[in-house]
């Protein structure tokens, strides 16, 4: 039977709990115990699918093509596991679900009620996680702050389940901030105490405090902590902020996390090994010569947006023992006539996905300039059909050529809703969604990049390459190098007569983890490395003769 650790989160959001349990999750498993990790979204949509990126950050798509909160990318790239559509639960799932069993007759004769049946509803999930994944424990990280009214329920179950499965089965960890005050120089535990205070008033009375500060803290305050808030000195966990979240294992691991877990839910475990994951953080600590990349896209004033393509960058310039240089462009600045000035430095563009016109006619004239001035190009989803937009008005001699997602009256569709979609009303978990295959051809960029001819990637897209237009494009030097298995489907295109520009149908930002870069993001930062721009210096020759 699967053990269970439950994380809640005090004092304010975005203090780290999402990398915490990821963390959790990677010190467990360096010990040789198998874990699944579960996120509870208390919010009521069905999942974050519909919601803007400026609400929500990043939508990260699972294998089996599950829009989810992007926690679950820290959790995959931590952990090295793929999770699935049971790694994230929502509010939204659950009532549905009780209300569908409610009309169906499932509860005849009953009042629904949120105990026991919302909370009964959410405990089957934990349940159903438990038994597919046969995870010796199942780390389960509830979203959003103790005391948030949507919250409840979700606490409200957890509270149950120690009871259901037993004491020394289940381990509540509470994830919290310790706020400095510059006057006094000093962190304060107020804002923990009560938090611990609401979380004991739902019944729940954590049995590990890890504490997030800007400095490490010091033994009176760990002392005061587990004074006030009933928890013993050693299970009071100091945090303080990185310079790298991959540090985070090292972290807990090094302030004897690991070990305290083990025995409190007395697991069987090999001593723990974090010599990799030491690698990787001795690499990205060190300083390296940097590569400019230009990320051009929509949503860029909140980075989270572009989460695992930020990550995936990282990963690959660690490769090359390289730093990134990450530039983020407005694609609207780059509308503007001096617009172009932007990518005067930068080594690389990258497109990422996005949905929606605004913002379109910039990616364009990225895409061209990198077409142009043979600068590396990385498209990813709507940055491969913004590359097909903009090579279309070259080999066609139309700026009409467009997406019918922004122009449904153009002469030159030449990306268009998949047949599939054309009777789609729906617009939430209806996308082309999770992994296909993709077969690529051989002596491509991408069949050099992979190594390999068929590769699965992982989608999210309505809108593909309108097969109208292929061999007049082919013709002008474009080179569909993957494509469905029934060749019905573009998934990735590359430009003839040029270094690397190269864009892709799929998100292959998903499966890149540290230390096992993608492929494709790997290839584009191995040649951007090596792009001369303006104001950068060339080393010079060292020549005895001179
Ligand atoms: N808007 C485009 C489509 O739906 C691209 C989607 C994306 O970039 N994820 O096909």
């Amino acid at each position: 039977m699967s053990k269970y650790i439950f994380v809640t989160g005090g004092v304010v959001s975005s203090v780290g709990k999402g990398i915490t349990v990821a963390s959790v999750g990677t010190i467990l498993k360096n010990r040789q115990i198998t874990v699944s990790v579960q996120k509870l979204d208390p919010y009521l949509n069905v999942d974050p699918g519909t919601m803007s990126p400026y609400q929500h950050g990043e939508v990260f798509v699972t294998q089996d093509g599950a829009e989810t909160d992007l926690d679950l990318g820290n959790y995959e790239r931590f952990i090295d596991v793929n999770l699935t559509a049971e790694s994230n639960v929502t509010s939204g799932q659950i009532y549905s679900e009780v209300i569908a069993k409610e009309r169906r007759g499932d509860y005849l004769g009953g009042t629904i009620q949120v105990v026991p049946h919302v909370t009964g509803e959410i405990k089957e999930r934990f349940k159903r996680l438990a038994q597919s994944s046969q995870a010796e424990v199942v780390i389960i990280e509830i979203g959003g702050t103790v005391g948030d009214i949507e919250g409840q329920p979700f606490l409200e179950a957890i509270r149950q389940m120690r009871n259901d499965v037993g004491r020394e089965n289940v381990l509540y960890v509470h994830v919290t901030l310790l706020p400095y005050l510059s006057s006094t120089q000093e962190l304060k535990t107020k804002p923990t105490q009560h938090s611990v205070n609401e979380l004991r008033r739902m019944g729940i009375q954590p049995d590990i405090i890890i504490c997030r500060s800007d400095y490490p803290i010091s033994e009176g305050t760990r002392d005061k902590i587990s004074l006030f808030c009933d928890v013993k000195q050693q299970a009071v966990i100091s945090l303080p902020t990185v310079s790298t979240i991959y540090e985070v294992p090292l972290i807990l691991e090094d302030a004897g996390l690991g070990q305290l877990i083990v025995s409190q839910l007395s697991l069987k475990a090999e001593p723990p090994d974090l010599s990799q994951w030491q690698e990787i953080v001795r690499g990205l600590k060190e300083c390296h010569e940097t590569v400019t990349i230009t990320l051009v896209g929509k949503y860029v004033e909140l980075k989270d947006a572009y989460y695992s393509v930020r990550e995936a960058l990282h990963h690959a310039a660690l490769y090359h023992n390289k730093d990134i240089n990450l530039l983020w462009v407005q694609s609207e600045d780059l509308e503007r006539d001096d617009g172009e000035a932007l990518l005067r430095s930068t080594q690389g563009i990258l497109v990422p996905g996005g949905f929606g016109i605004r913002g379109i006619e910039g990616m364009v004239k990225a895409a061209r300039y990198a077409r142009n001035n043979k600068i590396p190009y990385l498209g990813l989803c709507l940055g491969m059909q913004v590359m097909v937009i903009e090579f279309a008005r070259f080999a066609l001699g139309s700026e009409k050529a467009n997406s019918t997602e922004f122009n449904a009256t153009t002469p030159y569709p030449v990306i268009d809703l998949l047949p599939e979609q054309k009777e789609t009303t729906n617009k939430g978990g209806t996308m082309r969604l999770g992994n296909y295959p993709c077969q690529l051809i051989d002596d491509s960029q991408a069949a050099k990049a992979y190594g390999q001819g068929l590769v699965y990637e992982r989608h999210r897209h309505r809108f593909e390459f309108n097969n109208e237009f292929r061999s007049r494009l082919q013709e002008a030097g474009m080179i569909y190098s993957g494509l469905s298995p029934d060749e019905r489907l573009v998934e990735v295109c590359e430009l003839a007569n040029h270094p690397w520009m190269v864009s892709c149908q799929f998100h292959p930002e998903f499966g890149s983890r540290p230390g096992r870069p993608h492929p494709l993001f790997r290839d584009f930062i191995g040649v951007a490395k090596n792009v001369l721009r303006e104001g950068a210096q060339p080393p010079l020759p060292l020549s005895s003769s001179l």
